[in-house]
């Protein structure tokens, strides 16, 4: 029987059997790429009986702190009249919900703008916003005004590439199949060239990983910041420093599993490379600011005062609100791994939050 003919027909994995028959192994970038178009395509996959749960899932708190976050910066913005909110990748739309509510207590009404891929989760998003108008990039967001923009678990969820050192120089890192199964190998084409100085003498089995689809993307945006002025906010799991190593993964049920096993029915995610975004961020004269952990961006904006003023209005929900504070912020859980990073053009104020961030710690 030819490769993929016993996979599900219209299924990604048959798709991408078949076009790794056709034209060869594919890059690990193009791989994750066709995997999560499908995924995102075919299910809404959040939420405890999904895949995975987003911090905007866990607590209506999380949305309403990164609202409190931008009116406030707002405000010390002299509450320009016409700005739009962006949001990248809004899953259900949830964060959004909490974050506008909590702005327009302060008067900080925008126009809403979501950039969002999957037909599935747009009409998610369609339940809670009418108004709102999506985009299938960034690239048609209007040139009109400043731009709010918010990026929650959305970096991690595009492609990466890898390169991997062998003893034969440096290759990318492709997947191919092998009894009807996928798996990674070492590219033909010696790729040196692409390198960086610094790491060219790495030892033999060294994988780097960059994803030039976020760059690409955090350099429109960056570009259209300093045109149009505004915010950035980043809120992903990631690293601050350049690394090493496969940082790829997959979440099915809430499990780990192999990224190659289910191709387009599990979520294939990466770590974000926040030193590589800062710099996009900084060539287009971008200020940085963090990362900061998110447990200690939360709390310098005053999670616990909500946190207690909900418990206050709702007291049979002590326990529920502990437990979702706690999610949010304990370093166990969601508050070390997770990273806030905001890019703020010149003329806007400097965002609060960042201020427990380590000095060493900031890229
Ligand atoms: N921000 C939400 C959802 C995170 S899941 C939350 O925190 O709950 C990732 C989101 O990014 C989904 O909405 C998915 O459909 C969207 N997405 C993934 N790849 C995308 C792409 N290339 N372009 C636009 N949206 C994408």
């Amino acid at each position: 029987m030819p490769d993929g003919k016993e996979l599900p027909e219209n299924s990604a994995a048959h798709q991408l059997a078949e076009k790794i028959e056709r034209d060869g192994p594919i890059s690990l970038g193009e791989y994750m790429a066709i995997a999560n178009a499908a995924y995102y395509a075919s299910k809404d996959p959040l939420g405890e009986e999904g895949d995975f749960v987003t911090a905007p899932e866990i607590s209506q708190m999380f949305g309403e702190m990164v609202g409190i976050w931008i009116a406030d910066l707002w405000l010390r913005k002299g509450s320009p009249g016409h700005c739009h909110y962006v949001e990248l990748g809004p899953g259900r739309g949830t964060l959004a919900a909490d974050a506008l509510r909590t702005m327009a207590k302060f008067g900080c009404d925008p126009m809403v703008h979501f950039v969002e891929t999957s037909p599935i989760l747009k009409s998610r998003q369609a339940e809670l916003h009418h108004d709102a108008i999506w985009h299938e990039s960034v690239e048609t967001l209007p040139e009109d005004a400043p731009l709010l923009i918010i990026a929650n678990e959305f970096f991690d969820a595009l492609p990466v590439e890898q390169f991997i050192s062998t003893q034969a120089g440096w290759r990318r890192h492709m997947v191919a199949r092998n009894r009807n199964k996928f798996i990674a190998i070492p590219g033909t084409k010696n790729i040196g060239t692409q390198i960086s100085t610094s790491s060219k003498d790495l030892p033999a089995g060294t994988i780097l990983e960059s994803s030039p689809v976020s760059v690409e993307i955090l350099s429109q945006i960056s570009n259209r910041l300093a045109r149009q002025s505004g915010v950035l906010l980043i809120i992903d799991y990631g690293y601050d420093r350049p690394g090493t190593g496969s940082t790829v993964q997959a979440v099915k049920g809430h499990l780990p599993i192999s990224p190659f096993d289910s191709p387009g029915t599990s979520d294939l995610t990466a770590h974000v490379d926040f030193h590589a975004l800062a710099n996009v961020a900084r060539t287009q004269f971008l200020s940085v600011h963090g990362p900061a952990e998110q447990g200690q961006w939360l709390k310098a904006i005053g999670i616990d005062q909500r946190a207690a003023t909900l418990t206050e209005a709702a007291p049979d929900h002590l326990e529920a609100i502990d437990a979702a504070h706690h999610r949010l912020t304990h370093v166990d859980e969601m508050g070390r791994l997770f990273r806030v990073m905001a890019a703020t053009s010149t003329d806007w104020p400097e965002p609060e939050g960042f201020v427990y961030a380590d000095e060493e710690e900031s890229v």
